[in-house]
């Protein structure tokens, strides 16, 4: 499992926890809105196991859980034994997915090693290609959406929105397909060095523009949220 980032605390991560953040290096999607181009690029050095297990040895008392993000954590062989090895520990797993691998989902959920994942939902299944910028097959997407719902673990569904890539109607086309879930974020795009579309590129949504949206997908959910507004 190959790592190129670390947050030491996080109390926003892994809600109502304080989690530790890993960046997995390299993702099979291109978002233009992303942030991590150097962790989607696999850039920089590698973090050795060797720091990450002696640091969550240290940390024991004062984090309850490990969050894997990335880049696509699901891309890498050793994630199983990764978070099999963590939870030993006595940590808390969350994962961050873009949900294109459904077979690796459906082993850690199945056998009980996940106690949060939140997914990224990118856009309408139609439009899944042109957003992430990739050559997907939609129906593993489906499938990761259909695993997280029916299990038992605590999960959220997340969008990063911005006028260039989703308008209204494919918000409400992306509630549609996942009617009935737990918990759904928007978060707001926002503007940044690093933001792989480049800078000055890519315009956030204002809160008032997505009211009459927000009316109509609020109750799909047991909770709904918006960030960055
Ligand atoms: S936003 Fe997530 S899925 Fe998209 S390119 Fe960045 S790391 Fe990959």
């Amino acid at each position: 499992m190959i790592f190129k980032g670390h947050i030491k605390s996080s109390f926003i991560d892994y809600p109502n926890k304080i989690s530790t953040i890993l960046f997995s290096g390299g993702c099979n999607f291109r978002c233009p809105y992303c942030h991590n181009s150097s962790i989607v690029n696999n850039c920089g050095e590698n973090i050795s196991h060797d720091y990450i297990f002696e640091f969550l040895n240290k940390r024991k008392k004062m984090l309850d859980a490990v969050c894997i993000s990335g880049g696509e954590p699901t891309l890498q062989d050793g994630l199983y034994e990764f978070i099999l090895k963590v939870r030993e520990m006595g940590y808390l797993i969350k994962l961050d997915t873009n949900g294109t691998n459904p077979l690796i989902l459906s082993k850690l959920t199945s056998e009980g090693l996940l106690d949060y994942v939140a997914m990224d939902i990118k856009a309408p299944l139609k439009k899944y290609k042109t957003v992430t910028k990739s050559d997907l097959d939609y129906g593993d997407i489906k499938q990761s959406i259909a695993i997280i719902m029916n299990s038992n673990i605590d999960y959220e569904f997340r969008t990063t929105i911005c006028k260039e890539l989703l308008k209204l109607e494919d918000i409400v086309d992306i509630s549609r397909e996942i009617k009935g879930s737990k918990r759904y974020i928007i978060q707001n795009f926002k503007d940044g060095e690093t933001v792989l579309a480049g800078k000055n590129n890519l315009t956030p949504y204002n809160k008032n523009a997505l009211e009459k949206v927000c009316n109509t997908i609020n109750n799909y959910f047991s909770e709904f949220k918006m960030r960055n507004f």
